[in-house]
């Protein structure tokens, strides 16, 4: 069952009660409605995933309500500072470097060093960020593939019982979702046109260029065959485990192995998901500190999240 709640003050903290809890709750921003989910909590962020049917772990955006909250969570450049200034609250998304002290689950980027970081306007989004007092994820509220939802009603003909509850502030008035701006390399890169417009942000933070025709930009990660690298190589479907292999396990591990790391002990493919990161790099780690030279990775169970699981698995044993 997914409950309705009113933009009240009432509504608003018994959403925020239950995305303390761990709990998704979709909630109107002035772009479109989002899928929100307590950014640290990896078991509610693969939830997300879960409830949307998502084939991939497509990093989120992280939702906070004031710049100096959002900063925190990574390391701010001067051109991210002007661009907060005069497009924060609004619907600009800036990606940059993760900060190192960042409490955000891995998950929740895709296992990527950068971070998705908004100040979404309007009242009722940010009364709910302020009271959450976490970053809150929150990828459009509809099922993978569908278009995003810009009323209540819309979610729940996607989402409705797939989520606890929606947060029902009336339509969105923007409509379409965030620009998306990597500032992470020499030029800010356009990810995603959106509610901003490219001219506006030129003004502010100089020349943009566009993902994939930049020579040597970040491109949006799903474009990478090699999305999350670890340093140790991966092999994947293993059956048996080496000496110097670690092991990540699925279910009950291999016998044999020294370092192991478990996505999940009951083979649940939610659970591997919210550890999957980690787990890569820990073992990563762990691995190296060992003299371990490979990864050799269980094979992962393709039902629900599963999916995703292997095809992150995939791209981190792909090549370099
Ligand atoms: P949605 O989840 O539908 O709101 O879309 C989020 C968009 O932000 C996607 O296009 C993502 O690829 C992009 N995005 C989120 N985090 C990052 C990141 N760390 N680096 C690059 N793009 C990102
Ligand atoms: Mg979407």
């Amino acid at each position: 069952m997914t409950i309705v709640l009113g933009a009240d003050a009432a509504g608003i903290a018994e959403a925020a009660a239950l995305l303390r809890r761990g709990a998704l709750v979709a909630f109107g921003t002035e772009t479109v409605y989002g899928l929100g989910a307590d950014a640290t909590d990896a078991d509610a962020v693969a939830r997300v995933f879960a409830a949307k049917g998502r084939p991939r772990f497509n990093p989120l955006i992280c939702h906070y309500p004031d710049a100096g909250s959002a900063f925190r969570d990574v390391v701010p450049t001067d051109a991210a500072g002007r661009l907060a200034e005069r497009f924060w609250p609004g619907p600009l998304t800036i990606v940059l470097r993760r900060s190192l002290h960042s409490a955000v689950a891995l998950l929740t980027g895709a296992g990527l060093d950068t971070l998705a970081v908004r100040v979404p306007a309007g009242e009722t989004s940010r009364t709910l960020l302020r009271a959450v007092g976490q970053p809150v994820a929150a990828p459009s509220a509809n099922r993978s593939g569908a278009v995003s939802p810009t009323t209540a009603r819309h979610v729940l003909s996607g989402l409705s019982g797939r989520i606890e509850a929606v947060l029902d502030s009336g339509p969105c008035p923007v409509g379409v979702e965030s620009t998306v701006l990597d500032l992470t390399g020499e030029l800010p890169v356009l990810l995603r046109p959106g509610g901003v417009p490219l001219e506006a942000i030129e003004a502010v933070a100089g020349q943009v260029a566009r993902a994939g025709h930049a020579a040597d930009s970040p491109r949006s990660p799903g474009l990478l065959p090699s999305h999350y690298a670890p340093g140790l190589p991966v092999r994947l479907d293993a059956v048996s485990v080496a000496a110097n292999e670690a092991l990540l396990a699925f279910g009950p591990p291999l016998a044999g192995a020294g370092l192991v790391f478990n996505l999940s002990a009951d083979g649940d493919p939610t659970e591997a998901a919210s550890r999957l990161f980690e787990g890569l790099r820990w073992l990563d780690e762990q691995g190296a500190a060992r003299g371990l030279q490979r990864i050799a990775a269980m094979p992962v169970s393709e039902r629900g999240l599963g999916l995703a699981v292997a095809d992150r698995l995939r791209r981190a044993a792909g090549p370099r």
